[in-house]
């Protein structure tokens, strides 16, 4: 049985008052829940800040972080590194989101490095993938998701996948609040699990995959009433502790 991972990715939104108010909020609203894991990236700035909140609140939460560079010291102006995450207590650390890919031009061979180093370092990639609009109409979906991920399992090999997260995220679903219907989404979930189980049922069997993109209290629910969604990666829901919160409780709900 896989445990549900409900993550909120803030992007480039916070100060020590949000922040505060945030992580207290959620410290609240998770109180008594179980049966779901819960993590947060907040920007690179806030993280101490949210390490601090989150001791305090009992460690309810998962402390995450958006991004990673693929050296832990040196002359790399403007990097973290997985150390420093580590020095932090955060664990669960995106990479391969479609902002990054489009803004920064990073490369499923760049994004492979990541996912490398981070396992190396004994953190927990959450491995963004997904299509753009075009490709969704072109009937592309299947074939860029396992483009994507064959460029782990080359760099890495399959084994590297154990204890990962991979977050399908539609691009054009993303802060859209045009998500995709929870049949289309079970469909490309069962399609990359089965690409995963070609080369390891084992690994693909353990394997979490979240679902992404424009993930909403209203919405949450059939989503993970599918048997290969197993959690979300919330982006603008993820910015309000009732709405995050609520999400959450929905995978526990119906996990259990
Ligand atoms: C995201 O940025 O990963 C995301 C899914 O955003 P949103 O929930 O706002 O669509």
């Amino acid at each position: 049985m896989r445990q549900p991972v409900v993550m909120g990715n803030w992007k480039l939104n916070g100060s020590k008052s949000m922040v505060t108010d945030l992580i207290n909020g959620l410290n609240a609203e998770l109180e008594g829940v179980t049966g779901v894991d819960v993590a947060i990236a907040p920007p690179a700035l806030y993280i101490d800040l949210a390490e601090r909140l989150i001791k305090e609140g009992g460690n309810k939460l998962i402390l995450g972080a958006q991004n990673t560079d693929i050296n832990n010291s040196g002359a790399f102006t403007g990097d973290m590194s997985p150390e420093m995450l580590k020095d932090f207590g955060a664990t669960h650390i995106i990479i391969g989101h479609s902002e990054r890919r489009e803004y920064h031009n990073e490369s499923d061979e760049f994004i492979a490095k990541k996912f490398a180093f981070l396992k190396e370092n004994g953190l927990k990639p959450v491995f963004c993938i997904g299509e753009s609009e075009a490709q969704n109409e072109a009937g592309e979906t299947e074939a860029v998701c396992a483009r994507q991920i064959d460029a782990v399992i080359n760099a890495c090999g399959i084994d590297a996948l154990n204890g990962a997260i991979i977050a399908y995220e539609p691009i054009w679903a993303i802060g859209t609040g045009k998500a995709a219907t929870a049949d289309d989404a079970q469909r490309i979930h069962a399609s990359i699990r089965a690409h995963i189980a070609a080369k390891s049922a084992a690994v693909a069997e353990q394997v979490i995959i979240q679902y992404g993109g424009s993930v909403k209290p209203e919405n949450a629910e059939s989503y993970f009433a599918k048997p290969d969604i197993d959690g979300a990666l919330v982006g603008g829901a993820s910015l309000d502790a009732k709405s995050f919160a609520a999400i959450a409780k929905a995978a526990a709900a119906a996990k259990s």
